[in-house]
């Protein structure tokens, strides 16, 4: 196949040899910065699919395939970079991206600059407001809790959200709240709160009890907010 354009001997994409179809058709767009935005608090980078753990470095790539604007004829597209600092905010990065048009492999070199800007994640940000299902209220039968008791029970509730969190669960508990007799732990999951209350009355030899109480809806279906009782023996 010859060029239209430059008469040059092999493949074509649309009558054009690859350096005279790149001339007329751009791989990408680069674009002048990018904004990638990480949890102030928990350190999550938001990607399309959501927010991850991960490094900033391993998340570039991606960032990169979202945000520049690729010639949708492309298929195979992949971003390599190298990341220099500016400074707490700014990275300088040159980028390689490489792709096919057809048979063609299409490679493209460009500058841009990454801005890490803060934000907070949906988890964090309720965590912020104080966000909760759930309360988990541990007491003893007929009696005060002993300050020991009280810190056991606690920790235990602490110890199991901890073990969630630490599997990937979106779970908190937004505050603790010493009260006459014992202590109210609130938990940002109400099914949390009603798999730990059991675990707790199972290990302490106790009671569950529970009270629900509604508190919004979310897409029609009703929410409620649910107190779990545990009562240790007295
Ligand atoms: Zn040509
Ligand atoms: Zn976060």
């Amino acid at each position: 196949m010859f060029c239209v354009e430059c008469g040059r001997d092999g493949p074509t994409i649309d009558g054009l040899c690859a350096s005279c179809f790149r001339k007329r058709n751009p791989l990408l767009r680069a674009p002048d910065t990018i904004d990638a935005v990480v949890c102030s608090d928990c350190g999550r980078i938001e990607m399309e699919s959501g927010w991850a753990r991960v490094d900033l470095d391993v998340a570039i790539p991606r960032i990169l395939k979202s945000r520049v604007p690729v010639d949708p004829r492309a298929t195979r597209v992949t971003f390599t970079h190298t990341a220099r600092r500016e400074d707490d905010r700014n990275l300088a990065l040159t980028v390689k991206a490489a792709a096919h048009v057809q048979d063609l492999e299409f490679v493209e070199s460009f500058h841009t600059r990454l801005r890490v800007k803060r934000g907070l994640c949906p988890t964090c940000n309720r965590k912020h407001s104080n966000y909760y299902e759930g309360i988990l209220q541990v007491r003893a039968e007929e009696r005060p809790l002993t300050t020991e008791e009280r810190d056991r029970l606690v920790a235990f509730i602490e110890a199991e959200v901890a073990r969630r969190t630490g599997k990937g669960e979106e779970v908190f508990i937004s505050k603790i709240e010493d009260v006459r007799g014992g202590a109210d732990v609130y938990l940002s999951s109400n099914s949390t709160a009603r798999t730990i209350a059991r675990e707790l009355a199972d290990a302490f030899h106790g009671t569950v009890g529970s009270s629900p109480k509604l508190f919004g809806q979310k897409n029609g279906k009703d929410l409620y907010r649910v107190t779990f009782l545990v009562r240790i023996p007295g």
